[in-house]
């Protein structure tokens, strides 16, 4: 049984970070919301997980079905207005900022990843529409798409480009005021479902004459059934699902490959400007990658409380003792559980900071959270999913043999969150990115402004309780490896880049793993003056997980630190031809 942790969430939103968490939806409505939807996790999404995996979705020559249940769970989804959460209210939706919407997502994800997996992309597409999109195509299409009716896909991938788009050779020729789209996609999740009345399509291409490369590239609405000007579905458009991919987990989504144009060209329309197509995709990228990346703690949360309940009711060993009283045992679950409260805080700051970027009264301000929002986006997604990975893992390891076996659950999760290191951008990408787009340009003066925060509240917290004084110490410590680090990367970027990226993956974790710290130790610091009052277990508890997360996972930021800082030549100096 999953039990949505939505105290934990409460403590980060309310107590661990605040700033503008409540400035689109009062605290009341945010806990009603946060409320209903565990309940909705628990008793529609996450009763479908294992059979969703279990029997996958089906194509066939008619489309794609869903598995068993999820046709229904999804009307129950849209008649509770779930897809309308964080989207503007003149197309009927609830703008409620993104640090709550992240809290639900976490939800939808830890239940059922494979279902959440439609919501968010239908989401992704109403951001796209709502910044660049015409008047008359946010009229036609936003509200259904807000009220979750139609669904949304983002059709980017082909055989030849994955991480790298430019290659993308969709095409799309002008026909009066539309284009005809050609081409063929690959990996493209939701691409075809019967659980919604439409499928918009955002497809990538290329205007036939547009120059080669990202600069070419262009963004469509392509609707899988056609849409006339007063907004009733016609005939279907030129688009076919041509199979779905068998793959190592989320079986409920299915991945499809997508052919356009088979029979003349699908119809589309233009979003925003030609040749702008790429820069779009990256403005709608950050939320997507932020969603993405809390799939990495949602799916570690939902392994711990699994293996926790099986440590308790394994007899083995001492005198027929349940196994969480082996200290390995004990070690394992700790782990997990702080480290998920850790990757937690630090997706909750980062989306924090982006309503902070739209809501502080002040202009410098603003710019400010905006610029660290978006330099926190990579590392919640590179870090969180990587490290969701081997928080996963150790599940497994709670549940020795029967872990590896399919019938405890275990598995599925593993196999589950594998994904959300690859789609979105590897992680290797989301490396690039903050190397590249979020450190370069200022010269990490986003970074070292954060550094300088973080240095400057630690040394100001004071604390008589032992748990605190140690986590603030050993914060600051890290937060001092971090700037060693900081530094060795930009100076190497400038100097010979290739150096820097030999060691960027490295240097993402490490910046995951010291920002995550200081919010644990800030934690350790609320839950210390609270530790005596009405909830006394719950912030002892979360005393003992700040400690194990400064003892047992924050000491690997020096080893991270020194791979950054002296690892590279190992990489650079080596002959790729000898590996
Ligand atoms: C289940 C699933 C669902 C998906 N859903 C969608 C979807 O809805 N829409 C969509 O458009 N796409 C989707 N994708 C595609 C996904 O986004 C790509 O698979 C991903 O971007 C990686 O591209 P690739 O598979 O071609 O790998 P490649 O680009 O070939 O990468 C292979 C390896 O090389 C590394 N690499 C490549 N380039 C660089 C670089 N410049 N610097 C450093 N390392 C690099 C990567 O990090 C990776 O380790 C999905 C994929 C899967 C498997």
């Amino acid at each position: 049984m999953y039990h949505a942790p939505i105290r934990e969430l409460e403590f980060v939103l309310n107590e661990l970070i605040g700033g503008d968490v409540y400035a689109n939806c009062p605290a009341d409505v945010a806990a009603a919301i946060l409320a209903e939807a565990g309940r909705f996790a628990e008793q529609v999404l996450e009763p479908l997980n294992q059979s969703g995996d279990r029997e996958g979705a089906r194509w066939t020559a008619a489309g794609v079905i869903a598995a068993p249940g999820f046709k229904e769970a999804y009307r129950e989804f849209i008649a509770a207005g779930w897809p309308q959460l964080n989207t503007q209210e003149q197309f009927g939706g609830q703008p409620i900022g993104r640090a709550l919407a992240a809290a639900v997502e976490e939800l939808w994800a830890s239940a059922n990843l494979s279902f959440k997996l439609c919501p968010m992309l239908t989401h992704s597409a109403v951001e796209a529409l709502q910044l660049c999109g015409t008047p008359e195509q946010q009229a036609l299409y936003l509200p259904k798409l807000v009220s979750g009716e139609w669904s949304g896909t983002m059709v980017l991938t082909e055989p030849q480009a994955g991480s790298d788009l430019g290659q993308v050779r969709t095409r799309a020729v002008p026909e009066g005021d539309r284009f005809r789209v050609m081409g063929q996609k690959i990996f493209i999740t939701w691409g075809d479902h019967q659980m919604s009345d439409n499928i918009i399509h955002l497809v990538l291409a290329r205007i036939e004459g547009a120059p080669a490369g990202v600069k070419g590239l262009s963004l469509f609405i392509v609707p899988k059934i056609l849409v006339n000007a007063e907004g009733k579905l016609g005939e279907p458009n030129d688009v076919q699902c041509t199979s779905i991919e068998e793959k190592l987990g989320i079986h409920a989504s299915p991945t499809c490959a997508m052919s356009y144009g088979e029979r003349g060209g699908a119809l589309a329309e233009l979003i925003g400007k030609p040749g702008h197509g790429l820069e779009y995709m990256f403005i709608m990228m950050n939320a997507a990658r932020l969603s993405v990346g809390l799939e990495g703690h949602a799916l570690a949360e939902r392994a711990f409380q699994r293996a926790l309940e099986w440590a308790h009711n394994r007899m083995q060993g001492r005198g027929g003792s349940a196994i969480i009283q082996h200290p390995d045992v004990k070690r394992m679950l700790l782990v997990m559980k702080c480290s998920v409260q850790a990757m937690r805080a630090l997706a909750l700051f980062a989306a924090q900071e982006l309503d902070s970027a739209e809501h502080r009264p002040d202009a410098g301000e603003r710019a400010r959270a905006k610029r660290r929002g978006e330099m926190l986006i990579p590392i919640v997604k590179g870090w969180c999913t990587e490290y969701g990975q081997e928080i996963v893992s150790l599940g497994i390891q709670v549940h020795g043999g029967m872990g590896f076996i399919e019938e405890t659950g275990a598995a599925q999760y593993l196999r589950d969150v594998r994904i959300s290191a690859i789609y979105e951008g590897t992680t290797g990408i989301q490396a690039n990115d903050l190397l590249g787009r979020k450190l370069g340009p200022d010269q990490g003066a986003s970074m070292m402004a954060l550094i300088d925060t973080m240095t400057g509240e630690l040394k100001r917290q004071s604390s008589a309780h032992p748990v605190p004084r140690l986590a603030t110490a050993a914060s600051l410590e890290s937060v001092g490896w971090l700037r060693e680090a900081t530094a060795s990367i930009l100076k190497a970027y400038a100097a010979e880049r290739d150096s820097a990226l030999a060691v960027s993956v490295p240097y993402m974790k490490l910046c995951g793993l010291v920002i995550a710290g200081w919010l644990m130790a800030r934690a350790a610091t609320v839950a210390a003056a609270a530790a005596d009052g009405a909830e006394a277990a719950f912030y002892r508890a979360k005393l003992d997980s700040v400690r194990c997360y400064i003892e047992q996972v924050l000491p690997q930021a020096q080893a991270l630190s020194r791979i950054v800082c002296g690892g590279a030549g190992s990489v650079t100096q080596s002959d790729t031809a000898l590996i």
